[in-house]
């Protein structure tokens, strides 16, 4: 390019999804016009879309039951409460992580214990191990799709007696060594809010293998005692020994938004691969970028590239903030982790002033490098490879520039 020539910028849009697919939308229609959009107004012999879609989630995931609720907030709420957290135990959980996480602990009245991030962007296990005998729950949040080493993670949980509540808000689809994200602890919640892998605007699956754990958990998501309406949760049996003492914490799922879920998830593989192969072209375009380092993926690891991050590590402030500004300037939207303030959706552990923490160096180093940027699925390979471009020429421009203000 020469001097004169004008830079490419990049016009769409990183958060417009795709439409509800056609199947999703008939289904949604059809519920609109029977009028029975809560899940226990069913007519006679009809099962309703909610408990279809726990049915085939269940399926799925090869969990033994699932109860779809309001949001993937719900659910992590309602599995640390259904596993019998409450007021002033610790839960350990990630440094690296979005609000709602520590929000769920916050909401059963525990206290988050957190746990540093390594440069691959997942938890680091030998802060775990230290920090094993603090409490005996931890809420794994598998931040960005980035799958810790499982086995690993595991056998230091059970070694110190620590049950493992999974979020998959990011990996819904994504697996470590062939197990499914969400089957290695005692429960795996869900989120299909807009921005994760499927979308229905606001919502939630918890799925277990527990019996009590998902009657508790059905109890309070609302069920009264409608619960043998339900086509993946346990027997009768096990409601009569929790029912008179688990609180209704009124959180369900409705028909409408089951319909349009059940053709997606339908999907999942295939959306899946169509998220990679711009993640990989994303990759690809940025590999080999001065100051800039890719995140590196396990290859035990399947994970679903609905978002990509990359660090600029021990950068000064304002030279990733130019870095941000020029992006911006040519329709890149990148998110830092790093800033001192937290903006959009990007927080970090000593943003919630809730959960006192102990500042953790490496950690520290490792967010205040992490950018993030979202990949929809419509933006096509074209686009991913012109936004690698804008990147790397970008990212190099301020690295080569002695100026601060580059
Ligand atoms: C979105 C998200 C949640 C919560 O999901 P909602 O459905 O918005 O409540 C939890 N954890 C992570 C990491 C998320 O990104």
């Amino acid at each position: 390019m020469t001097e004169t020539s004008t830079p490419e910028t990049f016009t769409g849009s990183f958060t417009q999804q795709e439409p509800i697919p056609e199947a999703g939308i008939a289904a949604a229609m059809h519920v609109l016009q029977s009028g029975r959009l809560h899940r226990y107004n069913t007519g006679p012999g009809e099962l309703s879309e909610a408990a279809l879609l726990e049915q085939d989630f269940a399926a799925q995931t090869g969990a033994n039951y699932c109860l779809a609720v309001a949001s993937g907030g719900y659910a992590m709420s309602c599995a640390l409460r259904a596993a019998g957290v409450g007021p002033g135990d610790r839960v350990l959980t990630n440094a690296f992580t979005l609000a709602p996480v520590p929000g769920a602990i916050a909401a059963v009245g525990a206290v988050p214990v957190f746990v540093g991030v390594t440069e691959a962007l997942v938890i680091d296990l030998d802060d775990l191990q230290a920090k094993a005998d603090q409490a005996d729950m931890l809420m794994l949040s598998h931040m960005r799709g980035h799958l810790a080493d499982m086995d690993r993670l595991m056998a230091i949980c059970d070694a110190s007696g620590i049950r493992v509540i999974e979020d998959c808000a990011h990996t819904m689809g994504a697996s470590w060594n062939g197990v499914p994200s969400g089957r290695f602890g005692i429960a795996g919640c869900y989120s299909t809010q807009t921005y994760k892998h499927v979308n229905s605007g606001e919502g939630g699956l918890l799925i277990t293998d527990n019996e009590e754990l998902a009657a508790r958990a059905v109890m309070l998501s609302g069920s009264y005692m409608l619960y043998e309406r339900h086509l993946a949760a346990p027997g009768r049996e096990i409601f009569e020994q929790v029912k008179y003492v688990t609180p209704n914490m009124s959180g369900r799922m409705d028909n409408l938004r089951a319909a349009i879920l059940r053709p997606q998830l339908a999907d999942l593989a295939t959306q899946a691969a169509r998220w990679n192969d711009r993640y990989r072209v994303v990759e690809d375009g940025l590999r080999g970028t001065p100051g800039l380092q890719i995140v590196a993926r396990d290859p035990r690891e399947a994970f679903v590239g609905s978002s990509i991050q990359f660090l600029l590590l021990d950068w000064a402030a304002p030279r990733v903030e130019a870095v941000l500004r020029r992006c911006a300037a040519r329709g890149v939207e990148l998110k830092w982790f790093g800033g001192a303030e937290p903006k959009g959706f990007t927080s970090r552990y000593d943003s919630w002033r809730y959960a006192p923490s102990e500042r953790m160096a490496a950690s520290d180093r490792v967010l205040s490098g992490v950018i993030d940027m979202r990949l929809p699925l419509t933006f096509t390979r074209d686009d991913c490879a012109l936004i690698a471009r804008i990147i790397r020429a970008e990212v190099s421009a301020v690295f080569q520039s002695s100026r601060l203000d580059a």
